[in-house]
């Protein structure tokens, strides 16, 4: 394509976002498709000679957009905000433009430079303390931005896992896959499932800890289950804390988990703010701050609430060395001489990175922070006014705290016509939710998510949910009138009573068809947390790349410091919390 065409294509391209921008409601928010749907429609092969650019874009009309979610439809409530916006996708053109892939600061000063200003920018307005900021006297820390939140855990339980083994063999010559098994987490049974994959990938212990009936982590829990792994030989090495829970958006307690994280000096905490950490920039919100300043680690995804598009998700750490060390490997041919410039492929997995700052950089400017304020504000003004519909029929009930977007409601019956209600709502086509499971209950997430949500949107939603929620009832009142009387005291069913009680059989059952059509947002370890009662996950199988001998001789090595080392990890039992907390 020459630079005319370019320039042909990409103001039809420009137009044809606009229009789908204006005439989106016209459109289902989600299809209603089968999987297998596009090989049906494309070819097997690539084609061998170049096609028209025209044939393109008409295929892409015809064949693809059919089968798109429209994430920034006014009725898609489902997941959390995909965080689009005009200024940041013309943002993420320019970075797609340039082309420029800034692992270094040599291969991109802008990109590298824009990075570490725009973090600060964004760290300085959502109030984070001045550890995490890199221009504030005496900092030892900073931020980069990364693909997503779970690259953000598992970059900071692999530094948190070098941090601790490196303490752990002090100067000895041990293989540091031989301290992995002695290495465990911890994080909420409401802790997102990237927690879980995490500790896979790196091969260390997980251990659930439950969560009280508001979503959030129980601390004497988890100060227990501490105590205890320390007492058994264990390193418990990474905490994950979590504000804004996937499931009902729960926020922990950070001040409380941080004070239990202090008394021991190999745990590295982290908070995962995915969606809720970008809140903050509001100063109402910042309640569920506080405690940050514990934290050696926190992230949060401009692309879920700040307005920008995937991919960016920021994470901080305290101390940016520890990082460094745990990830970087320095061959010649990525050396270079300006040894002041920030080389951020230290900061994450990749090598490569794209110019992600640009997007989040054109979103503070043509916002301000006041914008991107008023933005989140909205949102929680629709949500508790949607919160306030929902309690005020008494078909219904609301079981989360709304503090932020997000409303987790259902019907007060068993969970099947909730299931069928969640079934009809997706399979309409004109609104679209997910499931939860919050606190033990079937939910129904309501999220908002468009950037100009109005309460027309949240009024019109709740006209249609109401629509099929009484039909539903009425099936299952037929259900229960025509069934046999029940004495009350046979009922078995421990579901809260309301119009509806029991749990009558249903008559429409769910087709495969709808029920493939809802996706399940689920949070960490829920099967397990379920089927272990141990609720411990054993990810560990160390690797080693070494003879059997060897093996052997670092084990017995590793038994010998062990002893030694006993005494650099402090039984939490005697540490004076008032001293651990100030
Ligand atoms: N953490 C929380 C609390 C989340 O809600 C999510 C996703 O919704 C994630 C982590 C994972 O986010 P990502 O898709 O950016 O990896």
């Amino acid at each position: 394509m020459n630079v005319e065409e370019f320039r042909k294509y990409g103001k039809e391209v420009i137009d044809y976002i606009c229009q789908y921008g204006s005439n989106i409601e016209e459109r289902d928010v989600a299809p209603t498709l089968d999987p297998g749907y596009l090989k049906k429609l494309l070819p097997a092969d690539a084609p061998q000679s170049p096609e028209s650019f025209k044939d393109v874009l008409e295929d892409f009309e015809q064949k693809i957009m059919p089968g798109v979610v429209h994430w920034n439809h006014p009725k898609f409530f489902a997941y959390f905000p995909s965080g689009n916006s005009f200024p940041s996708v013309l943002g993420d053109m320019l970075s797609s433009a340039i082309g420029s892939i800034g692992f270094s600061w040599a291969s991109c000063p802008a990109a590298a430079e824009l990075e570490t200003i725009v973090m600060n920018w964004y760290a300085k307005a959502l109030g984070l303390p001045k550890a995490f900021i890199s221009d504030a006297p005496g900092s030892t820390g900073g931020g980069a931005l990364q693909g997503s939140a779970s690259e953000c855990v598992l970059v900071s339980l692999i530094t948190a896992r070098a941090r601790a083994i490196n303490e752990l063999k002090g100067h000895t010559s041990v293989h540091d896959s031989v301290f992995l098994p002695n290495l465990i987490a911890y994080a909420s049974r409401e802790a997102h499932s990237s927690v879980e994959k995490a500790t896979k990938m790196a091969l260390v212990k997980l251990r659930i800890i439950d969560a009280d009936e508001r979503g959030r982590m129980r601390v004497d829990l988890l100060q227990q289950a501490i105590q205890n792994d320390a007492n058994a030989g264990l390193t418990p090495f990474f905490v994950v804390a979590t504000v804004g829970t996937t499931g009902g958006c729960a926020f922990d307690d950070i001040s409380e988990i941080g004070k239990v994280c202090r008394q021991v000096s190999s745990i590295w905490l982290h908070v995962d703010g995915a969606y809720a950490g970008n809140s903050f920039i509001l100063p109402e919100m910042r309640v569920f701050s506080a405690g940050l300043e514990y934290a050696d680690s926190f992230n949060t995804n401009p692309n879920k609430l700040l307005l920008t598009n995937f991919d960016a998700s920021a994470l901080w750490v305290r101390d940016v060395m520890v990082l460094k060390s745990a990830l970087n490997v320095n061959p010649l041919y990525l050396r270079h001489e300006h040894i002041n410039g920030v080389d951020y492929r230290h900061y994450g997995i990749p090598l490569s990175r794209r110019f992600r700052a640009l997007k989040l950089w054109f979103v503070f400017r043509t916002y301000g922070v006041k914008g991107l304020q008023e933005y989140i504000r909205n949102h929680m003004v629709l949500a508790k006014k949607f919160e306030m519909l929902v309690r005020k029929d008494e078909r219904f009930e609301v079981r989360n705290d709304v503090h932020l977007g997000l409303v987790c409601f259902r019907m007060r019956t068993g969970d099947e016509p909730n299931h069928l209600l969640l079934a009809q709502i997706n399979h309409s086509g004109k609104m679209h939710m997910t499931p939860a499971k919050f606190n033990g209950r079937y939910v129904i997430r309501f999220c908002v998510t468009y950037e100009h949500a109005t309460e027309k949107d949240i009024l019109d939603a709740w006209n249609q949910i109401k629509g099929f929620a009484e039909e539903i009832l009425r099936d299952v009142q037929l259900e229960i009138s025509s069934a046999p009387a029940t004495p009350e005291t046979e009922r078995t069913s421990s579901e809260p009573t309301g119009p509806v009680s029991g749990k009558p059989p249903i008559k429409k059952k769910l087709t495969r068809t709808k029920s493939l059509r809802f996706s399940f947002t689920r949070s960490i370890s829920r099967e397990q947390f379920q089927s272990q009662s141990e609720h411990l996950m054993d990810g560990c199988t160390p690797i080693l790349v070494v003879d059997p001998k060897t093996i052997q001789q670092n084990f017995q090595q590793a038994a010998e410091d062990n002893q030694n080392n006993n005494t650099k990890l402090k039984d939490i039992s005697d540490v004076d919390t008032d001293e651990a907390s100030n």
